[in-house]
This record gives C-alpha cells, structure tokens and sequence, in this order.
C-alpha cells in the first residue's frame, strides 16, 4: 500500500466531518483505505470514542489492516498533532488526517509520517457504492 496517494474524495472526507460531528464532544478514530491512489474508505473502530489518546491509541493496535494513514478528531478544534499522535504517526501510512471543531469544511488538515502539513488534495469522484452490487 505505498502507492502514491492523489488526494481524497469529497465524499469520504465530508463522512469524516460528519462523524466528528456526531461523536462530539468525543474524539473520533479510524484508518484511512485508498483505491487506486484515492482515500475512499474510514475504517471506524468500535469503541474508539473515548479519550484522545485511547482511541487513536486502540487504532494502531490492530493488526493485520493496511492503511494509508490515519484520520482522529480533535474536539479542541486545535488541528496540530499532539506527542501520542506524533509517535504513532510514525506507525503507519503517510497520510494523517485531523479534523477540528466544528469540523467545518476546512477544519482539517493532513500530515505525514513526521508530523508535517502536507498537501491533500479532495477530488470529486464517482464512488461505486459496491457492497450494493
Ligand atoms: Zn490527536
């Protein structure tokens, strides 16, 4: 999963935004899945909607998931990796996404591995609903 990653649907980071919205005042946690080169799937854990570090925490012990990154909301509307983040940034993919109150929509940004902004670009695409199929 080192493919190059070209940007996110508009579709799945507006689905972010909502469910930071609805799990507010709680933190939200998931990874993020890319087809293609294009982020289009969350996974959400169960559970995750606890404290901050918990559920991003609880997020990079699972095993066997491939993810390009990460994506965790930060109800403090503060969109900077805290010290847990950074480490576990460091874990897994290169694209680590954080959305902050009010989770608006340009409340977010991305960073890599490193903790540094990075450009992400949201792409209108056609997602093929194909659990449906
Ligand atoms: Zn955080």
């Amino acid at each position: 999963m080192n493919a190059t990653i070209k940007g996110i649907a508009r579709e799945t980071l507006s689905f972010v935004l909502e469910v930071s919205k609805s799990t507010y005042p709680n933190e939200f946690a998931g990874l993020l899945q890319a087809k293609d080169g294009i982020i289009t799937d969350i996974l959400i854990l169960p559970g995750t909607e606890s404290s901050e570090v918990n559920a991003v925490l609880k997020l990079f012990m699972l095993p066997n998931v491939s993810a390009v990154g990460s994506v965790h909301s930060h109800p403090s509307s503060v969109i900077r990796p805290s010290k847990a983040d950074l480490r576990l940034f460091s874990k897994t993919g290169n694209h680590h996404i954080i959305v902050g109150h009010p989770y608006g929509p340009d409340n977010w940004k991305c960073f890599d591995g490193s903790g540094k902004v990075i450009s992400l670009e949201v792409l209108d695409v056609d997602l093929e609903d194909e659990e449906l199929l």
